[in-house]
């Protein structure tokens, strides 16, 4: 049985801490380090008492204060517990601190979201996988972004690269989350990481915009390692899809994680979009708080104090782990793709359909803290048997996809498919 330090304490945490109880033939120790010891230890008081998984083990589970930034207290923390794995799900700021404290213990990581900095609303996987020499020579693994966009999404594509396609020449990434809290504005994770997101310019990957995206002007156009991104003005790009036991929603292309690394490793690879789903009050306040300069990240002077008001607005803003019993409804996330098997043209749509109130059932959660922290604990658990250990870091689709779709079918995301999809256009 493994020993596993899990960093941060927020909605995520809490699910991925509340899953690895429930495999405790896997996870028999978890120390659970974040900023507020309270909420560590909140989520290990909620996890003793809705109980362990079956067979009359248990984890045991330790809790501590620790500020990841501080990268001498990581690894020393690191250094005494001695886990198997750092599961990095605090936030995307504390990434390369943490790699650096693991590099330092001898110890290997995984994350759900890639490093981003925090005075530039921007992030990529350059600086991680920076990483890559060093994890490699110390003989670790780093296994990036492990949630479900990115996480799953990869996965689902390697599974469908390695089952039904020679070639895959298009791909739509759909998150739609159809749920509703009943606020009229409310973020389902990380508030300020969010409407970071959300905010940024669209983008797009191509491998060749002269033949991909030929209407696209070449100022919009920015090369890229392997292939282009073609970059939109933010929410400039909306298109309406009906989805499997949500029904009609509008989404909109933003620019996502994944395609900087699925560009890179999907065979014969054209085009890559990400669209998520928004209500129109989010929308309207999200409009507003930007005109107001309320999700600007850089200090403003008030009252004499250095003040950041995306740090403000987080503060004003409801805590997504406490969304759990007010929200109703389903997400449901997945990957078309369109290519090629043996010369002929196939069309494969593969997607996880997830209800927020069966998670706050469950594990206390609404669906994004599920589909998140899930994911997590599925890639921990690939690591500790064995099965996901390539030295050097890598990302979901790099690894084998078969043993971690089974595990979806039974850690509570089960996925359905259909090479019938309808098209975005
Ligand atoms: P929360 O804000 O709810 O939780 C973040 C946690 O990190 C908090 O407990 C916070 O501490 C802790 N933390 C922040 N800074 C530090 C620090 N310096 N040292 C130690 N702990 C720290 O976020 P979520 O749970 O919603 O999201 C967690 C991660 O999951 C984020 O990186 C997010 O981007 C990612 N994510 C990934 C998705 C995917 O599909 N791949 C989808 C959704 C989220 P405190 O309690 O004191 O605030």
């Amino acid at each position: 049985m493994a020993r596993v330090m899990l960093i941060g304490a927020g909605g995520v945490a809490g699910v991925a801490a509340a899953k690895m109880a429930q495999n405790p033939d896997v996870f028999g120790e978890l120390l659970i380090a974040s900023r507020t010891k309270a909420r560590c230890d909140a989520i290990k008081a909620d996890i003793e008492r809705r109980g362990f998984g079956k067979g009359g083990r248990k984890t045991a589970i330790t809790t501590a204060a620790l500020d990841a930034m501080d990268v001498d207290a990581t690894a020393a923390m690191i250094r005494g517990f001695k886990p198997d794995l750092v599961m990095n799900i605090a936030l995307p700021y504390q990434d390369l601190a943490i790699m650096d404290a693991c590099l330092a213990a001898g110890v290997s990581y995984l994350d759900t979201a890639n490093y981003e900095p925090p005075d530039d609303a921007h992030f990529e996987y350059s600086w991680q996988w920076a990483y890559r020499e060093r994890f490699e020579k110390a003989g670790l693994t780093a296994i990036l972004g492990c949630g479900f966009d990115p996480g799953v999404t990869q996965v689902f594509s390697a599974y469908a690269q390695k089952h039904y396609f020679d070639e895959i020449h298009t791909l739509d990434i759909l998150d739609c989350n159809g749920g509703d809290h009943g606020y009229p504005f409310a973020t389902n994770f990380n508030p300020e990481i969010n409407i970071r997101e959300v905010s940024a310019k669209g983008s797009y990957w191509v491998a060749d915009p002269a033949a991909d995206a030929p209407e696209v002007p070449v100022e919009n156009r920015k090369a890229f390692d392997k292939g282009w991104w073609v970059e939109t003005a933010p929410m400039a790009i909306k298109r309406v899809y009906s989805f499997d036991q949500v029904g009609e929603k509008d989404m909109y292309l933003l620019h996502h994680e994944e395609l900087e690394s699925l560009g890179c490793n999907l065979k014969g690879i054209r085009r890559i979009r990400f669209f998520m789903t928004f209500g129109q009050s989010y929308l309207t306040h999200l409009k507003c708080l930007e005109d107001v300069g309320m999700t600007r990240i850089d200090p403003v002077k008030f009252n004499g104090v250095d003040i950041v008001p995306i740090q403000f607005l987080k503060a004003l803003l409801p805590d997504p782990a406490t969304l759990g019993p007010r929200t109703k409804g389903k997400t449901n996330i997945g990957c078309i793709f369109e290519g090629v098997k043996d010369g002929k043209p196939v069309s494969y749509y593969v997607y996880n359909v997830c209800d927020h109130q069966e998670c706050y059932a469950e594990v206390g959660s609404q669906a994004i803290s599920y589909t998140t922290g899930v994911p997590a604990m599925i890639g921990a658990k690939m690591f500790l048997e064995g099965r996901w250990t390539a030295k050097g870091v890598h990302t979901c689709e790099e690894f084998d996809p078969d043993p971690f779709m089974a595990e979806l079918n039974v850690q509570g995301l089960p996925w359905k498919e259909t090479f019938d999809p309808v098209k975005v256009p």
